[in-house]
C-alpha cells in the first residue's frame, strides 16, 4: 500500500466505485456491481440501497451509511462523505453504492468531480434506475410506438410552489414523464402538469417501492392519482409515470405450469428477498 521513495513513504490511493445498486431487488444488479459488491473492503452506501442488496457484502467490510438519516451524520453540506475520501486516500479501494444508477438523481456527477478535485481516481458503474425497474415490475412500457415516442425522467424534488410551476412549464407535453423525488408534493406536481397544458385525463401511476417484495402501484390519472395515493398511504420511495404507456400496462401473466428452471429461479429469488 506504501512504498518508500527517495526516503518519502508515498501511500497508493484507493480507488473510489461509484456503483448503481438498481432499485432494490439484487437480483438487478449489474455482474461488475455485484463483483465489486461481493469483494469489498469497505462500503459506503445510502438509504436507498436494500438490505437484501447490503447483504451480498462481505460481512466484515468496513460499512460507511451516507445520507441524511444516517445516524449522527452531519455531513450533508459536503456532497460526498468525508470517510470516504479519506479511505481512498490511506489507500483503501471504496465501494460506494448508489440507489438506481448513480448519474441518474444520484449526485453521482457531484461526487465524482469531488473525487476528481482529490485527486482520487474513480470509476463509476452503471445501475438499473428506478423508472425502469418499476416499468419492468409493473409492465408499464415507458415508451409506445402508439403514444410515447419520448420519455423525460425529471425530479420535483424541493422545489417550491413555484419551482414547480416552472418546471412543470419546461416539461415536453407529449411522451412520458417520470418523476423522482415527488412523493411529497404529488397533489402540487399534478396540478401543475395540468396548468402546463397535460389532460387532467392523462392516465398517471405511483409507483412504490419497486422491485422490492413491497412494491405498490397506484393507478389513476392527473386528476385523482393524488388523491389515490394518499388514500392507499403510498410510501417513499416512489416514482410518478405520467402518460398515455399508463394505459398500455400489461399486468404481469404468471405463467403456469412453469418449467422446472423458472421454478427453480424463482424459489430460490424468493428465499433471497424473504
Ligand atoms: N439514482 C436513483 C434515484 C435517486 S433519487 C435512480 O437512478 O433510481 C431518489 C428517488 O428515486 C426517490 O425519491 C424515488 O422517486 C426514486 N426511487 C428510488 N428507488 C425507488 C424504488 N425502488 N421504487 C420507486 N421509486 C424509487
Amino acid at each position: 500500500m506504501s512504498e518508500i521513495r527517495d526516503g518519502v513513504r508515498a501511500v497508493r490511493r484507493g480507488k473510489v466505485w461509484l456503483v448503481g445498486a438498481g432499485p432494490g431487488d439484487p437480483d438487478l444488479l449489474t455482474v461488475r456491481a455485484h463483483r465489486l459488491l461481493s469483494r469489498a473492503r469497505v462500503l459506503a452506501f445510502d438509504e436507498l440501497v436494500s438490505p437484501a442488496v447490503l447483504a451480498l457484502a462481505p460481512a466484515d467490510a468496513e460499512r460507511i451509511p451516507v445520507g441524511r438519516r444516517a445516524a449522527g451524520c452531519r455531513h450533508h453540506e459536503a456532497r460526498i462523505h468525508p470517510l470516504v475520501v479519506l479511505r481512498a486516500l490511506e489507500g483503501h479501494d471504496v465501494v460506494r453504492l448508489k440507489g438506481g444508477d448513480p448519474f441518474v438523481f444520484g449526485r453521482g456527477g457531484e461526487e465524482a468531480e469531488e473525487l476528481a478535485a482529490a485527486r482520487v481516481p474513480f470509476e463509476v458503474v452503471p445501475g438499473i434506475s428506478a423508472a425502469l425497474g418499476a416499468a419492468a415490475s409493473t409492465g408499464i412500457p415507458l415508451t409506445h410506438r402508439d403514444c410515447a415516442s419520448s420519455v423525460t425522467l425529471a425530479t420535483a424534488h424541493a422545489a417550491g410552489d413555484d419551482d414547480i410551476e416552472r418546471t412543470a412549464a419546461r416539461l415536453p407535453r407529449e411522451g412520458t414523464l417520470v418523476l423522482y423525488m415527488g412523493l411529497g408534493r404529488l397533489e402540487a406536481v399534478c396540478a401543475a402538469l395540468v396548468r402546463a397544458g397535460r389532460s387532467p385525463e392523462t392516465p398517471a401511476a405511483v409507483v412504490s417501492r419497486a422491485t422490492l417484495p413491497d412494491e405498490r402501484t397506484v393507478i389513476g390519472t392527473l386528476a385523482s392519482i393524488a388523491t389515490r395515493a394518499r388514500d392507499a398511504a403510498i410510501e417513499a420511495p416512489a416514482l410518478l409515470v405520467v402518460g398515455d404507456v399508463v394505459a398500455h400496462r400489461v399486468p404481469r401473466v404468471d405463467a403456469s405450469p412453469r418449467d422446472e428452471l423458472g421454478e427453480t429461479l424463482d424459489a430460490e429469488r424468493g428465499r433471497r428477498l424473504a
